[in-house]
């Protein structure tokens, strides 16, 4: 399985405000600067939209999986990959053992559309990538127990899944987009633990 195109950052980029802007290379201060406003967009759409808006389907999806343990229901489900009048969206997934392609319908949040398949996005609009919650969970537990190293992650999982023929050709890609879900989602399961200490209080 080649996944070398859908992976490449020359796809990521283009679709409206998506990636992540890594500030390397050589780039003239206006670009710099736009780039630094995608930033900020991305961090508003991640805060004041995407989160809230993930909150009660991941609170649901936490007691139908009995706190993830059987994720098997919901990775089965069966999304609407096009209707008509609304673009579709090619997202590789990301899970321990394997890269799975998966094509979504943008008539729906495509951030909530993957958290319904037990997955999260690497971005807050328009994701190319999305990540296993199980693997989310496992690494914010790793990360609170040793030094946080992303890319040290991202580099075995790489290496892992390439030994089982999957590949990613562009570096740092991984890295990159497996960081922002981490953060994200680390983001939204303090928030849902936030929320639960509201209501034990007011109990
Ligand atoms: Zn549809």
């Amino acid at each position: 399985m080649d996944l070398n195109n859908e992976l490449s950052d020359e796809v990521d980029i283009n679709p409206i405000l998506e990636d992540e802007a890594d500030g390397a290379g050589e780039r003239n201060v206006g670009e710099n600067a736009q780039a630094r406003k995608k930033k900020e967009q991305q961090w508003r759409k991640w805060s004041e939209d995407v989160i809230p808006g993930m909150l009660e389907p991941y609170v649901a999806l936490m007691r139908e999986t009995d706190s993830l343990r059987d994720l098997s229901a919901a990775r089965s489900r069966k999304l609407c990959s096009g209707c008509e009048g609304y673009s579709s969206l090619e997202v590789s997934c990301i899970y321990f053992e394997k890269i799975e392609k998966l094509v979504l319908c943008t008539y729906k949040e495509p951030a909530l559309q993957l958290l319904t398949l037990g997955l999260f996005p690497c971005a807050p609009m328009r994701p190319t990538l999305a990540v296993d919650l199980n693997m989310l969970d496992f690494v914010r537990g790793l990360f609170l127990n040793t030094a946080p190293n992303v890319t040290a992650w991202a580099e075995t999982l790489e290496g892992f899944l390439s030994t089982h023929k999957f590949k990613l050709k562009t570096r740092n890609t991984l890295r990159k987009h497996f960081g922002n879900a981490l953060q994200w989602y680390t983001v939204l399961e303090d928030t849902k633990c936030l929320r639960l200490q509201e209501v034990i209080n007011r109990i």
